[in-house]
């Protein structure tokens, strides 16, 4: 079968997991601190913070940066749950914000200024697919009405200027993204009381941790506020370490891999198209393509299912599953919802080859 997504993991991984079995020391230590310190070097901050997962880093950005109670949040319904969820945790409000055109599945803009009200206090931006949103006008947007801005960076690892949008951004190395820990997460901010606000929350809201205290005069600590265990382990960190080196090197695959899908697609299915333009900045995170209006798209996966290929949909407009449609019922996105019924991924990862592109793009072109 080949998939969506897959991990890049071999013998580097295997001598850095036993290189922590053999250190005795296997919680957050030396290693997670290393690989915060290349991961802010690779996109230009100052510091960063690694979480358990990129939705446990919104959490805590959200909450360092005070949105809470009574508070509207900008969020695009095209994304994972995970971003929506995480401004319901602090107890602020979704507001679902409909997408610029399905060419550019991106939050737009207009729609976003149509439903600010007096009580909107933050925006997240979600990178679609690793295509980054235009950061000029959002910026614009924001500074006019005093607006924070945070950004779910989970498809967009690797990608120069991502994370400098606003005040903070959450990455995510669940085992489909671009680089893994398996799970894990990255929070980068533009403050540095803000970044030592969620390294806090990371642990507790104690003020040392417990590699701190081994080597520290006064092995006791302090609470000075309500924080979670959302840590990660020298583990994930000494994979994360070793996935970073190659990450440039597999965006950059990636990219020659999407743009030779753009030409094929061009070449044998014309009727299917990919979002956004051959030269635009991307991590390449996903192969999503929209199918012709009226294709049977459950016939279109099960066909190439049954050629060994696997699709997915990124993703079922959060607005339209259950749980938010019970609590948002009169939410109405034309361009999200459209987008949802007519996208299909397309198998997409640095380890493919270009005779695996030809099939599935001859395939796809027998199926609409
Ligand atoms: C994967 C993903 C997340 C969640 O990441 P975790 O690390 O699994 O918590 C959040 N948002 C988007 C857009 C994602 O793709």
């Amino acid at each position: 079968m080949l998939h969506v997504a897959e991990p890049v993991l071999g013998a580097e991984e295997k001598v850095a997991l036993a290189e922590v079995v053999d250190s005795n020391w296997i919680t957050m230590g030396p290693r997670v601190e290393a690989f915060e310190r290349a991961f802010a070097d690779m996109h230009g901050a100052k510091d960063a913070v690694a979480v358990c997962s990129c939705t446990a880093g919104l959490h805590l950005l959200l909450d360092a940066l005070g949105i809470g109670p009574g508070d509207e949040v900008l969020v695009p319904s095209l994304t994972f749950v995970a971003t929506v969820n995480a401004v319901l945790y602090v107890g602020a409000t979704p507001v679902f914000v409909d997408l610029e055109s399905l060419d550019r599945p991106l939050m737009s803009l207009q729609d976003a200024a149509a439903r600010r009200t007096p009580r909107t206090r933050a925006i997240i931006l979600m990178h679609y697919g690793g295509y980054l949103a235009p950061v000029a006008p959002w910026r614009e947007f924001a500074h006019r009405h005093g607006l924070t801005v945070m950004e779910d960076s989970a498809h967009a690892v690797g990608v120069a200027g991502v994370g400098s949008y606003g005040d903070g951004a959450a990455f995510s190395f669940y085992g489909n993204k671009n680089m893994t820990t398996a799970e894990g997460g990255m929070v980068i901010a533009r403050d540095d009381e803000v970044l030592a606000r969620v390294r806090q929350l990371r642990g507790h809201g104690m003020t040392s941790g417990t590699f701190q205290r081994l080597n520290a005069r006064t092995p006791t600590y302090d609470v000075t506020m309500l924080g979670f265990n959302y840590r990660m382990d020298e583990l994930r960190a000494a994979i994360g370490r070793a996935q970073l080196e190659h990450l440039p090197d597999w965006n950059e695959r990636r990219r020659t891999l999407s743009n030779a899908y753009r030409d094929l697609l061009a070449q044998y299915c014309p009727q299917v198209a990919m979002p956004f333009a051959k030269g635009d900045r991307s991590s390449h995170h996903i192969a999503a393509v929209i199918l012709p209006p009226r294709c049977d798209r459950e016939a279109v996966i099960d066909g190439l299912r049954n050629a060994g290929i696997q699709t997915t949909i990124h993703y079922p407009p959060v607005h339209e599953l259950s749980y938010y449609r019970e609590r948002f019922p009169e939410t109405k996105l034309p361009v999200s919802e459209a987008f949802g019924q007519r996208e299909l991924t397309l198998p997409l990862h640095p380890r493919m080859t270009e005779e695996h592109m030809h099939h599935v793009v001859r395939t796809l072109a027998t199926l609409v």
